[in-house]
């Protein structure tokens, strides 16, 4: 679909080699297919700038003017200046409080929050042997807390019983307490979302995180949406203060820029992806793969 960014670069920068070192003109124009190839990938623009900048800084006056395949070097230097900026792999759930630990899922309706939040009990549950309950605040979709408790069977991770009528912050207030009678080590709060940021949702989550006292607030994104990404992930973080990120439908076409633009905004770990509608699919986040991914 897309032509590579390693195709590009070399045959703009390749071909220049046999004239001696390269201008400042020539790395420009290496420049200017970078910028393109992270726009086509929806990395955000201002993230783009700030990130051909940094490649600038490296590449113009380093020994790749001078080396005999500099398409390449260009490529190997904006590819560790991607995985510089995705951050660290692995960084896990951060469970070191004292049970029950709670750990809340924010993000927009549809983003994949109530298929994270099941995946994430039973990971949990399965690998590390702790007592997780999930609890769906989600009060404006009916379907939402029944989807959360079938969930919650197929994964054999208890889920707080639905009382009709309470609000999002009263059943956060009846599951921490449900959790530490129950001895869960683990809550996962399920919280709602809308299609769109707005006003009474910041309200609702920051009301939720002030009953709840969270250790995790993940923000779980959809990784195919783009520029959009960015505005979610500042608003989130500036609103509710997240802790992490979980991008999901890593499995789909999409470039991956979503998780530059969103990790380059908050300076929040990715500290899982979401790779298909099964139970299992969660994986760990490796930046190398997304800088191949983001490069083509
Ligand atoms: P919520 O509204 O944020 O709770 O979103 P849901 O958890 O209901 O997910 C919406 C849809 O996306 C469901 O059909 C999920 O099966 C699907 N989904 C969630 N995560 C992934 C993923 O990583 N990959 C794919 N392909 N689909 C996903």
């Amino acid at each position: 679909m897309f032509e590579s960014l390693q195709e590009r670069l070399g045959s703009i920068l390749n071909g220049l080699t046999g004239r001696g070192a390269l201008s400042e003109a020539d790395v420009a124009a290496a420049l200017r297919e970078v910028r393109r190839a992270l726009l086509e990938a929806d990395v955000a623009l201002d993230v783009v700038r700030s990130f051909t900048d940094k490649v600038r800084e490296r590449a113009v006056g380093a020994a790749v003017l001078k080396s005999i395949k500099p398409g390449q070097m260009v490529v190997k230097i904006v590819h560790d200046e991607l995985v510089a900026m995705l951050g660290e792999e692995g960084v896990p759930i951060d469970l070191n409080a004292p049970a029950p630990v709670v750990i809340m899922m924010v993000g927009l309706q549809g983003s994949g929050k109530t298929t994270t939040s099941a995946k994430i009990a039973r990971r949990l549950t399965d690998r590390q042997g702790k007592k997780v309950l999930m609890a769906s605040l989600d009060t404006r979709r009916p379907a939402a807390q029944e989807q959360l408790r079938q969930l919650g069977e197929q994964v054999k991770v208890a889920t707080l019983p639905v009382v009709a009528g309470q609000s999002p912050v009263d059943i956060a207030r009846r599951a921490v307490h449900a959790a530490k009678l129950g001895g869960h080590d683990v809550l996962i709060l399920d919280t709602a979302g809308r299609t769109h940021i707005d006003e009474p949702l910041m309200v609702e989550m920051a009301e939720i995180k002030a009953a709840s006292n969270p250790h995790e607030i993940l923000l779980v994104a959809d990784s195919l949406t783009g520029q959009d990404a960015v505005n979610l992930a500042r608003n989130f973080d500036e609103r509710v203060g997240i802790t992490g990120l979980v991008l999901t439908r890593m499995d789909g076409d999409g470039r991956g820029g979503a998780a530059l633009s969103m990790r380059a905004v908050t300076g929040k770990p990715i500290k899982l992806i979401g790779t298909g509608e099964k139970m299992d699919a969660l994986e760990e986040f490796y930046p190398k793969r997304i800088a191949d991914r983001i490069l083509g």
